[in-house]
């Protein structure tokens, strides 16, 4: 398979393409996110490895949100030294699959290889399993292909500290239900734990 690796750490470079060289696929390496976008059409990778910090403007978080939002379904797995708390959820926020630590294990790079190279081989790739999370109000994708909307029908309960007394009940009765438009399938948010908010400083920092 063809994987693209955008990564300007030299070393981190070698070692990734021996790993590959090993599982006989080829490596297209960038070390910046913009090139990596520019030729992204003509390398026709089979798997994105996005380190997080690059030089130039574009994070490997940018990248990843930028390709997804091109519809890429490529799998994308970030690369990083960053091995804070909330850091993978990060990742996963951005677009990606999932993520390395570094410094890279290379038992590791080779059973991640393995798995989705030998998905390539057989003729059935694997696809990313992002989902960007549903925005609440818009309308369906122009996407025929895409699962209609569903009606669901919630009921209204009022709590009950915040019911009004019984004087102030207006004549007409509310209505119970409201009728909303609900994405199927339904993608459920993992509740984002706090997180101290000045940013955290990698453990490694890159040269
Ligand atoms: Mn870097």
């Amino acid at each position: 398979m063809r994987i693209l690796y955008v990564e300007d750490n030299a070393t981190n470079v070698i070692l990734v393409q021996r790993v590959a060289n090993m599982g006989k696929h080829e490596v297209i390496n960038y070390d910046n996110g913009q090139d990596a976008l520019d030729k992204f059409d003509e390398i026709k990778p089979d798997l994105i490895l996005l380190d997080v910090q690059l030089r130039g403007p574009l994070t490997g978080l940018d990248v990843a949100r930028i390709l997804r939002e091109r519809s890429c379904q490529l799998p994308i797995l970030a690369v990083t030294a960053y091995a804070m708390k909330g850091d993978r959820q990060r990742c996963l926020d951005a677009g990606c699959d999932d993520y390395l630590p570094k410094p890279i294990s290379v038992a590791e790079l080779v059973t991640v290889f393995k798995r989705y190279g030998d998905a390539v081989t057989s003729g059935k790739p694997i696809l990313s399993t992002y989902k960007p999370s549903p925005v609440v109000g818009a309308a369906a994708p122009d996407n025929p292909a895409a699962p209609q909307p569903n009606i669901e029908i919630v009921p209204v309960s009022v709590p009950v500290e915040a019911a009004p007394a019984v004087e102030a009940v207006p004549a007409a009765a509310p209505v119970a239900v409201v009728v909303s438009l609900v994405e199927t399938p339904a993608v459920t948010t993992p509740p984002i734990e706090p997180v101290a908010q000045q940013t955290p400083t990698p453990i490694n920092v890159e040269p």
